[in-house]
């Protein structure tokens, strides 16, 4: 028979399914995947409920239904000070994901070189090489993550046509810094690069920092499509509301990808999530807060079991460093074991790279209650510890 198309042939389930997989066949914490183990706010999924209910439950408009658009207008407004014209600049797609891929489709012709940051989120690479384009990788190097910016500039050429950046970045828990933001920004400008930007964990930044979104840079407006998720915003992961905002000529094009990827998304989670968008800064305040102490809690338990914990400035992520520990001569393996032999399901941070990758470090995702954590702390030591001794 004729070959399938070679970008998905062949190619691996994702690392966060397959971990998942392998978590419920040996009955471990699930500390792999990313999503919270306790659903978001009950009054948002009654509105969805009662919305479900009430109807109408037919095709809404294809762009999403006015009042998510309109409450994602003024979410901009309300934290980054963006006026955005509800009816042209903002588009409801089924969950960050769709947005990826409408944005890349709509943009990227073949040939053109995309500039990717490594670690990357998993579709990003399959994404753009299915739509003909040449990923340029760059990468930021752990433990401080930092962007090279001479590397940045050197990744940039005649034939760039856009920037994929993820901020705040999973795997990494890292929020650019401004020097890093405007060095993007001036270099988007310069060589007129349109800028996809990953924005899914904005409301998820700890210690009182508070999100940039590159949009907001000089110059940036016109070129920039800022993609963000209800899933990581209200805890519901599964389901699957993202929306991009823009400009006109960038959101129509992309609309029209969007019309033949999936044309709209359930009318009920988009009343229901119109209804999150607006809730007080107490919600989005504690919500941090709240994933802040979780931090602190597996931070502190692995660094007792001697993992070295990288900053966490952001996200559903810990990044850490096994070297030395005994756990396996690569981050697959000690993923592997840990799995098997401790009953813990994390993701080896290579599983984040489209080339060669650092094999010693583990992500573990703490969006977990209290005692989900301690149980698979108690594991790891019990796991560890008579490991450590017969070394
Ligand atoms: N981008 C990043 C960086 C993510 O971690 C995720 C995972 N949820 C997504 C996009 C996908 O978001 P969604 O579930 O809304 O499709
Ligand atoms: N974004 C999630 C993570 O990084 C996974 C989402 C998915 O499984 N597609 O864990």
């Amino acid at each position: 028979m004729k070959p399938t198309n070679p970008v998905f042939t062949g190619i691996e389930t994702t690392i966060f399914e397959t971990m998942s997989r392998l978590a419920m066949a040996h009955d471990a914490v699930n500390l792999g995947q990313g999503f919270p183990d306790v659903d978001g706010p009950l009054d948002i999924r009654e509105a969805a409920g009662k919305a479900l209910v009430d109807g109408p439950n037919q095709y809404p408009p294809m762009l999403g239904l006015p009042e998510l658009r309109l409450a994602v207008a003024s979410a901009n407004k309300r934290f980054y000070g963006l006026d955005i014209d509800w009816q042209s600049q903002v588009i409801v797609t089924s969950g960050a994901t769709e947005a990826l891929a409408d944005c890349i489709m709509a943009l990227v012709e073949p040939g053109d070189e995309v500039i990717l940051i490594e670690p990357l989120y998993d579709c990003y690479l399959p994404l753009v090489k299915r739509a003909g384009g040449i990923p340029v990788r760059l990468r930021v190097t752990p433990p401080s993550w930092s962007l090279d910016l001479e590397a940045l500039k050197a990744a940039f050429s005649p034939k760039t046509k856009a920037l994929l950046i993820n901020n705040p970045m999973n795997p990494a828990a890292k929020v650019f810094s401004d020097e890093e933001l405007s060095a993007i920004a001036s270099l988007c400008v310069e060589h007129d690069v349109y800028a996809i930007c990953d924005e899914v964990y904005e409301h998820l930044v700890f210690d009182g920092a508070a999100h940039r979104p590159l949009m907001t840079y000089p110059g940036m407006a016109e070129r920039s499509l800022r993609i963000g998720s209800a899933g990581k915003t209200f805890s519901l992961t599964g389901w699957k509301v993202g929306y991009i905002t823009g400009a006109p000529h960038l959101i129509d094009p992309i609309a029209k990808a969007h019309q033949y990827v999936t044309f709209t998304t359930p009318p009920n989670l988009q009343k229901a999530v119109a209804f999150g968008l607006a809730k007080g800064n107490d919600y989005y305040d504690g919500l941090a807060d709240d994933l802040a102490g979780k931090r602190d809690l597996m931070a502190k338990g692995l660094e007792a079991l001697g993992f070295k914990v990288l900053p966490c400035a952001a996200t559903y992520f810990l990044t850490c460093d096994i070297t030395g520990l005994g756990i396996g001569e690569t981050d697959v393996e000690a993923c592997q074991r840990m799995v098997e032999e401790a009953g813990v399901a994390v993701v080896p941070v290579s599983a984040f790279y489209g080339g060669e990758a650092p094999t010693n470090f583990i992500r573990f995702c703490f969006c977990k209650q209290d005692h989900v954590i301690e149980e698979a702390m108690t594991r790891l030591s019990n796991w560890i510890a008579p490991a450590a001794i017969a070394s």
